[in-house]
């Protein structure tokens, strides 16, 4: 058989051009090669991209496409049903080959097999790859065989393995497009950002798109590497790389930011190897949450141990006023309020403040974690499937090697620990800034006058905070104590 002369590469959340495998293959092996995306988010559904994902999405396709059309073969943009497009495609370029990399979220696999099996079927050559993990999430087995549900030996059994992976693959130096001309879609026609301009705070922080991407990895590589292990958990330090955007969206393979990591520390003072080992094992938990829903498909929606199905958890009526001042960071409890603030802001939450915001949400008002998942799916730039399936069911108490249900962090205590100076506090809350450190992060036990010259009245959240943290600690260990006592 002769090797087609064209090529599809259709991309997805792979949206780079260094230790791109599609891309490479591509390249490699045919002499013209078409970069397709498909706009399908109804195949995606029930968990088509929230609203911060769009924005992200839209920045870093506007970026790819400029970066491949000066490759020279634009990026073409269609709609979806992906198979029909695709197979309209291969007719209109005479292509013969159609490749992709993986995805692992339910849908996007059920879609990714029937859409390979049909183009084989058509005679084409049809071939996806990994590029968003280290190990594919069925490489990996414990000793009886089966898929892991803790995390310390799954990274162990994966972390022995990290020596064997092959080095990152380079870009493509040029692209020859297809012979035809094609028509698309603009960017601009998918219609990804937002109609209410609630994001003007995302632009500060954050640049879609590889070249950033590589940016932020050798800034984190250069400095917070260093200090990674020691003030990692305080959102004041900036002491953690920012990637999760970029990781998500594949505009760094998780290869490259693992020789980063170890390269920089090698190369700089023995006391980094620890801290970048550290840095290593977190990517870690990013291919523990994917080997999870692959081989549990279920968790996006429900818990991941069964007796969890029974918890007594609040109904909708109930608890709908909370949600809401929960949401909007109006909850009187300043780390709180602070953390969900600063993800409406900037579609980014600091992931010891994520914990302590899920735990206030399902454990002392009794929420159910899959409201808190919905509200990050749709504000979070990094929402990933996975990750934040795992983190949610983690901080719930019912999730695969999950915190114990009867740990309840005290969100003031968790305060004082990691934002002791308050810089982060005050940051997002500007209205408590004149508080003393001493009641920052607990202002209702703030004597009047003190509350009065910071400026918080008696009608402030921050005189009385929507739940009473000791009272609702007992209540969920109660609905704890019932769901065992039955199962
Ligand atoms: C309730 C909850 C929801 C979460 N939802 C998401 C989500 O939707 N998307 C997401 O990427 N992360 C999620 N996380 C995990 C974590 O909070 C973020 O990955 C992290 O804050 C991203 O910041 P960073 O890139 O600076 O991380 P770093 O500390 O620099 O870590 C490097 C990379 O490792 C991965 N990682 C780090 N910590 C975790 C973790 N605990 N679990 C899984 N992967 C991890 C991320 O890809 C991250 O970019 C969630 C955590 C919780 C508790």
């Amino acid at each position: 058989m002769t090797t087609p002369d064209t090529a599809i590469v259709w991309l997805r959340r792979d949206l780079r051009l260094a230790d791109q495998p599609a891309l490479h293959a591509a390249t490699q092996r045919h002499a013209r090669v078409l970069p397709l995306y498909l706009h399908a988010p109804e195949e995606e559904a029930p968990w088509a991209p929230g609203a911060a994902s769009r924005w992200w999405l839209h920045h870093s396709l506007s970026c790819l496409g400029e970066r491949l059309a000066a490759l020279g073969s634009p990026l073409l943009i269609r709609r979806g049903p992906s198979l029909e497009a695709l197979r309209t495609l291969v007719r209109e370029t005479g292509a013969g080959a159609v490749y992709w990399t993986r995805l692992y979220e339910p849908a996007a696999l059920a879609r990714d097999r029937a859409v390979k099996e049909a183009l084989r079927a058509d005679g084409l050559l049809a071939e996806s790859f990994n590029a968003a993990l280290l190990h594919e999430p069925w490489e990996l087995k414990t000793g009886a065989g089966e898929p892991y549900r803790v995390f310390t030996p799954f990274w162990r059994n994966a972390e022995a393995r990290l020596d064997h992976l092959p080095a990152p693959l380079p870009a493509p130096e040029h692209l020859r497009p297809p012979a035809t001309s094609l028509r698309g879609l603009a960017l601009a026609e998918l219609e990804l950002l937002p109609r209410i301009p609630w994001d003007q705070g995302f632009h500060p922080l954050w640049t879609p798109g590889e070249p950033d991407a590589r940016r932020r990895l050798e800034q984190f590589t250069a400095d917070a590497i260093g200090r990674y292990t020691t003030q990692r958990d305080q959102p004041a330090a900036s002491a953690t790389s920012g990637l999760s955007p970029h990781l998500h969206f594949g505009e760094l393979s998780p290869r490259s930011a693992l020789v980063a990591a170890r390269e920089a520390a090698r190369a700089a003072s023995p006391g980094w190897l620890a801290s970048a080992e550290h840095f290593v094992r977190e990517l870690g938990w990013r291919e523990f949450s994917h080997h999870l829903l692959f081989h549990y498909p279920h968790t996006t929606d429900a818990p991941m141990h069964e007796r969890f199905a029974a918890f007594p958890w609040r109904a909708p009526e109930d608890y709908a006023a909370d949600l809401a001042a929960w949401q909007r960071g109006r909850t009187g409890i300043p780390i709180v309020d602070a953390g969900l603030r600063e993800l409406w802001d900037t579609g980014w939450m600091h992931n010891r403040v994520r914990m302590i915001c899920a735990s206030l949400l399902t454990k002392n008002l009794l929420i159910p974690w899959q409201e808190g998942a919905r509200w990050f799916w749709d504000t979070l730039v990094d929402a990933s499937l996975p990750q934040n399936s795992l983190g949610w069911q983690w901080t719930a108490g019912c999730g695969a090697d999950a915190a114990p249900y009867f740990r309840i962090f005290n969100p003031v205590l968790q305060g004082e620990k990691f934002d002791p100076e308050g810089n982060y506090t005050r940051h997002w809350l500007p209205e408590l800034a004149k508080l003393p450190d001493k009641f920052l992060h607990r202002p209702w036990e703030a004597p009047s006058e003190i509350r009065r010259a910071a400026g918080i009245g008696l009608d402030s959240v921050y005189a009385k905070p929507i739940v009473d943290l000791g009272r609702s600690r007992d209540r969920a260990l109660a609905a704890y104590a019932r769901i065992k006592a039955v199962n």
